[in-house]
């Protein structure tokens, strides 16, 4: 096991210094014009599988990084360069979570690099669990799925929305409702492989921010996948549902499901996003401070000013140790005794937003226009208390872990 340190080493240092070229190079360069186009930008992505970054080596990598330091300091990085560019990148992660999490050596092997594709055909996927009814009330999910026995098929019906990549993926990871009676523990995950009949994109959502990411409703009718396509295998699914069955019986054994399984492992990441846009709005606010004159001095001579970015500085600090902190005991198999990676995803992303606002404040009207970039990384992280759980609901696992209540 690797010893704790907050000092990066060698290898990790060079990759951190890699990835902030790229996004210094690329990826901010073209932020505002595909935040304004409103659509994935596919040469970027193109441009990120070209160097390595956008590939399941990549992450692979950065995830088996014995620190646990890998992932959020390539989220950091990529999102410092914009955040609606970086999630278009880094949006599969999460599709590729969920077979992770879930799925049979078998199928992590088949599907994964599907996902992603190859530098010359370069493919997204996405993860779809939010229905219109069923956002942070998982348990209300209504998309069904029925095994044919005869065919050896899953038939799913029904909507899911706001997925990342939706429509516009070549494999979509569903989680459906198998069993209605055992509220969540009766969802499980599915492989909906590439342009199979009766999946469709719905509508397309118009955002407040990231929107270089693309967001969109994904319609299910009597889409077949074969049974192969059950992550994990219906032997393990009986076994589970069995398990759940007793469980609700008894009121005993809690039993882990699919979907709270994959957002548990991404919190943590969602931190480092926000720590990434936080940062990236901090530094236009510090430079502007410095170099703005109003009253003779520059602005940051006004303790108003200076005391601001002071702030600024030690909560996204703050928001880092606590992403690493997760981070770390996610990869060392240490407990979440406190929730912790539910806490660094709510003190990241309240900070985000925090911190975004100020440095509009601190570049006054300029901060209010589209010529500079803290307006759109403002609008960006608002994103980050909203997706992946809203902080309300950090803050009830939060309260719930330490409480052993069940408040509500
Ligand atoms: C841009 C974007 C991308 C997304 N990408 C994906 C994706 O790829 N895949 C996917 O499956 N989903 C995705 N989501 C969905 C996201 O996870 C949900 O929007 C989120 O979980 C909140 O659900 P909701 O929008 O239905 O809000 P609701 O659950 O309706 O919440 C509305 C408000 O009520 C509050 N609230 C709800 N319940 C409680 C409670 N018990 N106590 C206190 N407050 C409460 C919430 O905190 C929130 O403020 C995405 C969303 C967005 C906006």
């Amino acid at each position: 096991m690797a010893e704790f340190t907050l000092e990066l080493n060698d290898d990790q240092k060079q990759v951190r210094d890699w990835l902030h070229g790229f996004a210094a190079d690329v990826i901010r360069p073209a932020a505002s014009e595909w935040d304004e186009r409103e659509e994935t930008p596919w040469p970027v992505i193109q441009e990120a599988a070209k160097v390595g970054i956008y590939s399941l080596d990549f992450y692979a990598q950065q995830f088996f990084d014995p620190t646990g330091l890998g992932i959020p300091m390539a989220l950091e990085e990529l999102f410092w360069g914009d955040a609606g560019i970086a999630l278009s990148i880094v949006g599969t992660g999460l599709a590729a979570v969920g077979v992770l999490a879930n799925g049979t050596e078998e199928q992590i092997g088949t599907w994964i690099p599907q996902m992603y594709g190859d530098v010359d055909d370069v493919k997204v996927a996405a993860f779809c669990s939010s229905e219109p009814d069923a956002g942070s009330d998982v348990a209300s999910m209504r998309t069904r799925a029925v095994y044919d026995q005869a065919k050896d098929e899953w038939v799913l019906n029904g909507t899911k929305t706001w997925a990342t990549n939706g429509g516009i993926a070549g494999v979509h990871v569903v989680v459906a409702v198998v069993d209605a009676e055992l509220g969540s523990k009766g969802h499980a995950s599915f492989i909906v492989p590439p342009n199979t009949p009766g999946l469709s994109q719905g509508q397309k959502f118009k955002k407040h921010g990231i929107r270089a990411s693309h967001t969109a409703e994904v319609v299910l009718e009597d889409v077949r996948v074969p049974g192969h396509c059950l992550l994990g295998g219906k032997e393990k699914l009986d076994q589970r549902l069995a398990r759940a069955r007793e469980s609700a019986a008894s009121g005993g054994e809690r039993v882990k499901n699919a979907a709270m399984a994959t957002f548990e492992a991404s919190r943590p990441a969602v931190g480092a996003m926000a720590v990434g846009t936080a940062r990236a709005a901090y530094e236009v606010a510090l430079d502007y401070a410095k170099t703005r004159t109003q009253f003779g001095r520059p602005i940051i001579d006004n303790q108003g000013v200076a005391f601001q970015l002071a702030d600024m500085r030690t909560q996204i600090d703050a928001a880092r140790l606590l992403v690493w902190r997760a981070s770390w005991m996610a990869t060392t198999g240490k407990p979440f005794t406190s929730a912790e990676g539910s806490m660094s995803k709510l003190y990241a992303s309240e900070t985000a937003k925090k911190v975004t606002a100020q440095a509009v404040q601190i570049l006054g009207g300029n901060g209010f226009t589209r010529e500079y970039p803290v307006e759109r990384m403002h609008r960006d992280a608002a994103i980050y208390t909203i997706f992946e759980g809203t902080s309300e609901i950090q803050r009830l696992v939060i309260a719930r872990t330490l409480s052993g209540m069940p408040i509500r």
